[in-house]
């Protein structure tokens, strides 16, 4: 499945943030946070938790403010450059494309308590 229509890291969903000057590179995506401050302040409601507990954003309701890429405490909100909508990792319906596509297997779906213990 390919959401955009073509390979683009502009658009990807799954962020990669660069720390001590580039030393280390390692990927991450958006939490599903209980208490979600994308959702809480986008002035649409265009963010919203679906029946899977996923936070979801309607692009029809976002109107490309930013706001939830800023309050976003891990910034993984993406937004898109040519129409500044947002878009996140929604996890795929629950097949993550990229946990498919990593060629070492380095990335793994877990479920985390709210304190960043991992649910066996
Ligand atoms: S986008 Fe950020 S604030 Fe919103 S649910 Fe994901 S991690 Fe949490
Ligand atoms: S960019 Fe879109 S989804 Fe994000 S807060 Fe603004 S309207 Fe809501």
């Amino acid at each position: 499945m390919d959401l955009f229509g073509g390979y683009n890291p502009r658009l990807s969903r799954l962020v990669i943030l660069n720390k001590k000057e580039n030393l280390y590179h390692f990927p991450v995506v958006c939490n599903q946070c209980e208490n979600a401050y994308c959702m809480n302040v986008c002035p649409t409601k265009a963010i919203k938790r679906n029946a899977d507990g996923i936070v979801v954003i309607d692009p029809e309701k976002c109107i490309a403010c930013g706001l939830c890429a800023d309050y976003c405490p891990i910034k993984v909100v993406c937004l898109d450059p040519e129409t500044g909508k947002a878009f996140k990792c929604e996890l795929c319906q629950g097949k993550p494309l990229c946990i498919e596509a990593c060629p070492t297997k380095a990335l793994e779906l877990v479920r985390m308590d709210n304190k960043g213990k991992i649910n066996e």
